[in-house]
């Protein structure tokens, strides 16, 4: 039974994916109280788009709406955490350096926290997932591409200008597979859903290979090592021994878990492969909406 509180302080959470835009009022315990998902439909002008966002978050909070703590935003792409501003989103091209943290300002004056989803999502599951307590670790993203949030001295770490983590571009095989980025044989190219041939879905290979089908079962053997390959170069420049994954393809993991562990194995040092660990999401998809959560209530960033 969920238990209300009084005096509880409540944020709104916000999920932006490639296809769904999904909002969620979230208490201080880390429940979600409300949820609504909506398509983010085929119009991705930034200007349009915020004020369908700026309505479901006011259909989502009701009445709360004037109390709340604060909104959390997390996106699919490059976002500057400092400014509030959203460099470049692969799913919505024409969003270029685009002011968020200001078009959301002019219908909430509450603080408003902005910040990648894969960042989010490393939030969520230090808050209430599988890396509790974990000061240190990378979260990874599995759908589209690979997102990477670097969770260092239990905070995020961002980099220089904010653009850290984008770990799914980087170059594993000299001459691969072309990437949307413009570069050629980037990991996510190898281990998200790109690698799955034409004609299927991860979710339908995972099934086959839960029905015992050697053709599944090879393609998650093969993606375990792509995953495996690169996880270990991560291990070897960060020395950050937790990997948290998720993401629609962390589902599958059963399937490619061994042939990872193997790969970290054979392509790290003995030490530090013994020490690297490798945990499924506790919390799936809700992981985003308790990292934006998270944030308002533990970090303030507002760039109002
Ligand atoms: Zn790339």
């Amino acid at each position: 039974m969920l238990v209300h509180r009084l005096n509880m302080r409540v944020a709104v959470a916000v999920d932006v994916g490639g296809t769904h835009l999904r909002v969620g009022l979230v208490n201080e315990s880390g429940q979600i109280v409300r949820k609504e998902k909506k398509e983010v439909g085929a119009n991705r002008r930034p200007k349009d788009f915020f004020q369908r966002m700026a309505g479901l978050i006011r259909e989502t909070a009701g009445e709360k709406i004037k109390e709340i703590a604060g909104i959390g935003l997390g996106l699919p792409g490059i976002c500057n955490f400092k400014e509030g501003v959203v460099h470049q989103l692969p799913h919505f091209p024409e969003w270029r350096d685009v002011p968020a943290a200001r078009l959301l300002a002019e219908d909430f004056s509450c603080p408003i926290v902005f910040d990648n989803d894969a960042n989010m999502a490393a939030v969520g599951e230090y808050w209430k997932g599988s890396a509790k307590g974990l000061n240190n670790f990378m979260m990874l993203t599995l759908g589209t591409g690979i997102g990477g949030g670097i969770f260092l001295d239990g905070k995020i770490w961002r980099g220089d200008e904010g653009f850290a983590g984008e770990v799914g571009h980087m170059t594993i095989e000299a001459d691969g597979r072309s990437c949307a980025c413009g570069s050629r044989g980037c990991w996510e190219t190898y281990a998200a859903s790109q690698a799955v041939p034409k004609g299927t879905t991860a979710e339908t290979l995972a099934k086959a290979a839960d029905g015992g089908d050697s053709k599944a079962l090879a393609f998650w053997r093969e993606y375990g090592i792509y995953l495996g390959i690169g996880i270990g170069n991560l291990a070897k420049i960060t020395g950050v021994e937790n990997y948290c994954l998720g993401g629609s393809i962390a589902k599958a993991h059963p399937h490619f878990m061994e042939s990872c562990r193997e790969e970290i194995k054979k392509r790290t040092y003995p030490r530090l492969a013994q020490k690297v660990k490798v945990l499924p999401s506790a919390l799936g998809e809700d992981g985003n909406l308790l990292g934006a959560a998270s944030s308002v209530f533990h970090e303030v960033s507002a760039s109002l």
